[in-house]
């Protein structure tokens, strides 16, 4: 099974994607969690997607589907897996649709999860991030352990730099400008379910397994 989960920075793609992925049994590939290890790493391409995540804007298309084309080709995705964060424009978008239908594995749905604007400043704002496992927190929603620690792994916990104030309506713009559009693309592709994203991380996840039953 391919499936998308599409929204807005902060719209609680990370936070849903593991138990989706899970009842799926494909992989969750989240390009934004592959990026930020490569900059933990200093590699390559961690220096060159650094500049444009520190900016809030796109790494170029050519290096993000190269990337997901080899994340695919790894044997845990031989029978799928959840995207997150990708497709975030529509050149990618018009990349991986052929992609897909050329391994045989068409895309088959996708979750819109819908959050106003305000709610997306607020929730990413709060954020928390572990530096070891990437779990997430919210200040005030899903704080972490006790002096920052992640409840997961026991790593420190913290404010991703992209989730500064400033940068974080820089990504929004982004969004509006290049990642929106996309969901035209997706919708002439296979069935998108508009899901209410706001409410409690639960209320979310059962409107989710709504729409995608196991
Ligand atoms: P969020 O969880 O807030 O939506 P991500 O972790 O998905 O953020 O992405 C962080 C950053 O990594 C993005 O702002 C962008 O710079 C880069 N990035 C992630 N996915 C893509 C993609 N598909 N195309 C281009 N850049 C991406
Ligand atoms: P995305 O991956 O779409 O960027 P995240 O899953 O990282 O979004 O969620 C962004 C922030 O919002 C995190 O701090 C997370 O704990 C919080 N969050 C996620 N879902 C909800 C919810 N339903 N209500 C309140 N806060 C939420
Ligand atoms: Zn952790």
């Amino acid at each position: 099974v391919v499936a998308v989960l599409f929204g807005p920075p902060g719209s609680g793609k990370g936070t849903q994607a593991a138990a989706l992925a899970a009842r799926l049994g494909v992989p969750h590939v989240a390009t934004g969690d592959i990026f930020r290890k490569h900059l933990a790493g200093n590699t390559d391409l961690g220096q060159l997607a650094k500049s444009y995540m520190s900016a809030g804007k796109l790494v170029p298309d050519e290096v993000t589907c190269k990337l997901v084309a080899s994340r695919l080709g790894e044997p845990d995705a031989a029978n799928g897996g959840l995207f997150d964060g990708f497709p975030r424009s529509v050149a990618q978008a018009e990349w991986l649709l052929p992609f897909l239908s050329g391994r045989g594995q068409p895309l088959e749905v996708a979750v819109n999860l819908v959050v106003p604007d305000d709610q997306v400043v607020t929730r990413l704002g709060g954020r928390r991030t572990c530096t070891s496992c990437g779990a997430t927190y919210h200040v005030a929603h899903a704080p972490p352990g006790p002096g920052d620690t992640c409840t997961r792994c026991g790593a420190t916990v913290i404010r991703r730099p992209d989730d500064e104030d400033a940068v974080i309506l820089q990504r929004l713009q982004t969004y509006h400008a290049e990642t929106a559009p996309v969901l035209g693309v997706l919708r002439g592709a296979a069935p998108v379910h508009d899901v209410v994203g706001t409410g409690t991380i639960d209320a979310v996840a059962e409107r989710i397994a709504r729409v995608i039953p196991a």
